[in-house]
C-alpha cells in the first residue's frame, strides 16, 4: 500500500528541486526487493532500478544486510512484494514508510484471487508472478505507485502489459500441446501453485521431504507411483533440493521400469542473470514455460516465444 504520509514526506523536498545540485537528483532513486518488480519498474519508468534480491537469491529467508538498509534509506521510491514473501523486511519497510514512498505492490491484489500458503492456510501464497494475468495487476500497481510518487511512466505500461499478455497466450498454446495425462509438474519448490491454477496443471512439490523419515519415504513412493502411472518423462529440480530425494525418485521410477529425467532448472523466486533475456520477467516465464512444455512431450520452439532464449533450454 502506498503510505499517504510518506507521499507528503516525499513532496516536502520539492521546494529544493529547482536548485542545480538537486536538479540532478530529480531523477528518483527506485529500489525494489525482487527482480520481477524491478523489471516492471525499469520498463515502466525507463530509469535504472536496483533490486536487492539478485539472481539465485531466496526472498523468503533473506535478511536485510547493511548494504540493503543503506540502499533503502537512500531510495525515493521503494517497491516490495508483500504477502509475506520478504518476511524479514517488513519491519524495516514499515519504518521507512514514515519518510518515503513505500508500496507493497502484490498486496493490492484482491484476496479472493490469492491462493493459500500450503503450509499456513491463513496466509496467502505469495508466488503470484507464475500467473501472468495476475502479475499484470501487480504491474498496474507498480505503475500506480510510480506515478503517485511523481515518476513519469508515459505509456510504457501498455507495451509491457501487452508483452505479458502474449506470454500468457504462448503459455496456453504450448502447454496445451503436452499430452493431457502428462500435465503434471513435479518440482522441488512449492512455488508453482499459481501456474497450476492458471493453466489447469497438477503441481506436486518434493521440497522439504526427508528420505530418512517415514513420511518422506511415503511421499517419494507416492510421487514415484504418480510418475510411473502417468509416464511423466521429466521432473524439475532446483539446486536447493537434496540429491537424495531426486535420486530416490528417479531410482524408484527406474525400478518400476520407467525412465524419468531431470528437466531444465526452473526459475522460481528469482530471475536469471542480469543483462540476459532470462534476467527479465518475460524471459524468466518464457524459459519456464518452454522448458516444461518441451521436457514433458509438448511442442514449443527451442528458443521460446520470442526466439530469445539461450539454446538448450
Ligand atoms: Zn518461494
Amino acid at each position: 500500500m502506498i503510505d499517504r504520509r510518506s507521499l507528503l514526506g516525499c513532496f516536502a523536498l520539492a521546494p529544493f528541486a529547482g536548485t542545480p545540485a538537486l536538479a540532478a537528483s530529480a531523477t528518483p532513486t527506485i529500489v525494489t526487493t525482487t527482480g520481477m518488480i524491478a523489471d516492471a519498474a525499469r520498463r515502466l519508468s525507463g530509469l535504472p532500478v536496483q533490486a536487492l534480491m539478485g539472481p539465485g537469491m531466496d526472498p523468503h529467508g533473506h535478511r536485510p544486510t547493511r548494504t540493503d538498509i543503506l540502499a533503502l534509506s537512500r531510495a525515493d521510491v521503494i517497491l516490495w512484494h508483500g504477502l509475506n514473501l520478504e518476511a524479514q523486511f517488513t519491519e524495516v519497510l514499515q519504518d521507512l514508510a514514515r519518510k518515503t514512498t513505500v508500496a507493497a505492490v502484490a498486496e493490492t491484489l484482491p484476496r479472493d484471487r490469492l491462493m493459500a500458503d500450503p503450509e499456513y492456510a491463513d496466509r496467502p501464497d505469495p508466488h503470484v508472478w507464475f500467473d501472468p494475468r495476475l502479475w499484470s495487476d501487480v504491474v498496474r500497481a507498480v505503475d500506480a505507485a510510480l506515478t503517485g510518487a511523481g515518476v513519469d511512466t508515459a505509456d510504457n505500461a501498455a507495451t509491457y502489459l501487452e508483452e505479458i499478455a502474449q506470454l500468457d497466450v504462448y503459455a496456453r498454446q504450448s502447454l496445451a500441446t503436452v499430452p493431457e495425462r502428462q500435465r503434471i509438474l513435479v518440482t522441488a519448490h512449492d512455488a508453482f501453485a499459481y501456474f497450476g491454477r492458471a493453466y489447469g496443471w497438477r503441481v506436486e512439490g518434493i521440497q522439504g521431504i526427508s528420505t530418512e523419515s517415514e513420511a518422506g519415504l511415503a511421499r517419494i513412493e507416492e510421487l514415484v507411483t504418480l510418475i510411473v502411472e502417468n509416464e511423466i518423462p521429466a521432473v524439475f529440480v532446483e539446486s536447493s533440493v537434496s540429491d537424495r530425494s531426486i535420486r530416490a525418485l528417479i531410482e524408484g521410477a527406474g525400478a518400476r521400469g520407467h525412465n524419468v529425467t531431470i528437466g531444465a532448472e526452473l526459475f522460481s523466486d528469482a530471475m536469471g542473470p542480469d543483462g540476459t533475456y532470462e534476467g527479465t520477467y518475460p524471459g524468466m516465464i518464457d524459459h519456464n514455460i518452454t522448458a516444461i512444455a518441451r521436457a514433458l512431450g509438448g511442442d514449443a520452439p527451442e528458443r521460446g516465444m520470442a526466439g530469445r532464449l539461450n539454446a538448450g533450454t
